[in-house]
């Protein structure tokens, strides 16, 4: 089959690379000069699969209500930040009720699980390295009954495929001794022995020459501007300087999908999550985590790839602005020195911001749509790079008309 990939972040090559070895002729379509240019570019590195709980969950509500009074509080939004953002934000609250919220984990830990087990069989199948470290993710909260709480959920993330070790500050210290700086701070930690972390960026680039090995034809330079529709499919797709035409056509452009859909009659449910992010050169390996943490309360990760630590994380809701704020990534910075002192070197920070493309329900859109040949693979939110191998196997096995290993009918667009 003759299949258009739109977008080449990890998502969109991820797909790209299920679909040509699955024996189709992909060709791939992103206005960027290479593949992962944006929001795949210097994420948090985390492929965090058993700790993959949605950031639609009962927790929210309170959180907000605490962190409005803070001056730099991990998620913040603008008073004017129009009815779309109010819309979704309705929508993304009525997903923190309790129920909603038991479903959406039990989807979540599905696809990212079974996301973890594909990405193994990628690099199995190509070889690639992309830094990456398979130490596990350690999740680590200062605040006693947030500890209490998490250790609760982890009984239900366990039963549902997770492995979770729930471990005291001390034992925390022990496995992690580059946290010392917290050494009587810590009311515990999450585990998560089978978790990894690596360089998004780096392995959506290797990838791509797989996909490329594999004959899959990349354009770039290339904007999509329209998707012509007629008899029920599409027709033909339309860039700033070709037009397409194909048996099937995946969509994975991240937050800009939403546009190209709208004179379809289809509205996505995606709203960008900004995000920051610092990379510094180790100063002081010894210093450095081993394995990937995630701050709990400050809801930062920090990752090592290879010579380079990484802080990213918060989340801003101001639209589609992608602009770096040197003010939040050297925050990022300082934060990073708090939890491990001297590991980095803080003159040689690189900052980034990303938008994360966050649906309601925090989960990913895939699967068919009213369309015949239109398949969607986007809204990854906060674990594009967790859940970009599971969804793009299932997106190729949709395509081949193959039944996918696992439950995935409750993926859909048609769910909102
Ligand atoms: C601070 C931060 C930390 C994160 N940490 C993690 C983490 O630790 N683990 C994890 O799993 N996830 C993490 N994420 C989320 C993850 O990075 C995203 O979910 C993922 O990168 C989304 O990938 P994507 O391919 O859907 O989107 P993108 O990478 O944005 O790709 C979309 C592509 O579409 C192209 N495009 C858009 N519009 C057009 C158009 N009209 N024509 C042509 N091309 C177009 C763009 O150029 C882009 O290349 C983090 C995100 C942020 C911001």
């Amino acid at each position: 089959m003759k299949v258009l990939v739109l977008g080449g972040g990890v998502v969109g090559v991820t797909s790209a690379y299920c679909l040509a070895r699955a024996g189709h002729g992909v060709t791939l379509i992103d206005r960027q000069a290479g593949p992962g240019e944006e929001t795949s570019f210097a994420n948090g590195g985390q492929i965090s699969a058993g700790l993959a709980e949605p950031w639609a969950n009962p927790e929210v509500p309170r959180q907000l209500l605490q962190w409005l009074g803070q001056k730099n509080p991990p998620f913040r939004f603008r008073l004017r930040a129009g009815t779309d953002f109010y819309g979704w934000a309705l929508r993304f609250l009525g997903q923190c009720a309790a129920r909603p919220a038991a479903q959406n984990l039990e989807r979540a830990l599905r696809i990212a699980l079974y996301s973890r087990q594909q990405l193994r069989g990628i690099r199995e199948a190509t070889g690639i390295t992309y830094a990456l470290q398979e130490t596990g993710i350690l999740k680590i909260y200062r605040e006693t009954r947030a500890f209490d709480r998490a250790r609760k959920r982890m009984a239900a993330m366990n039963a549902l495929g997770s492995n979770l070790r729930a471990l005291d500050g001390d034992a925390t210290l022990a496995l992690e001794p580059s946290l010392a700086s917290v050494a009587g701070k810590l009311a515990g930690s999450l585990y998560s022995p089978e978790d990894e972390s690596g360089d998004a960026h780096e392995f959506t680039v290797k990838l791509a020459a797989e996909a490329s090995r594999l004959g899959t034809v990349f354009k770039f330079h290339q904007t999509v501007e329209a998707l012509v529709p007629a008899r029920g499919r599409i027709e033909r797709v339309i860039t700033d300087r070709e037009e397409f035409t194909a048996d099937a056509v995946v969509l994975s452009l991240g937050c800009h999908g939403g546009p190209l859909l709208r004179p379809l009659g289809l509205r996505l449910p995606i709203y960008p999550a900004k995000g920051f992010s610092v990379t510094l050169p180790v100063r002081n390996a010894a210093a450095a985590p081993s394995r990937s943490i995630t701050d709990e309360d400050q809801k930062l990760v920090f990752s090592r790839f290879g010579d380079r630590l990484r802080a990213a994380g918060w989340a801003v809701f101001t639209g589609y602005d992608s602009q770096i704020e040197p003010a939040r990534c050297a925050s990022l910075a300082t934060e990073m020195e708090a939890l491990f002192p001297g590991a980095a070197d803080q003159s040689q920070a690189v900052p980034w911001a990303g938008l994360r493309p966050l649906t309601p329900d925090t989960l990913p859109i895939l699967g068919p749509t009213p369309f015949s040949n239109l398949f969607l693979n986007t809204g990854h939110g906060t674990y594009g790079w967790t859940m970009a191998a599971g969804s793009g196997q299932i997106l190729a096995d949709l395509i081949t008309g193959q039944r996918p290993c696992i439950k995935q009918d409750d993926f859909g667009l048609d769910r909102f």
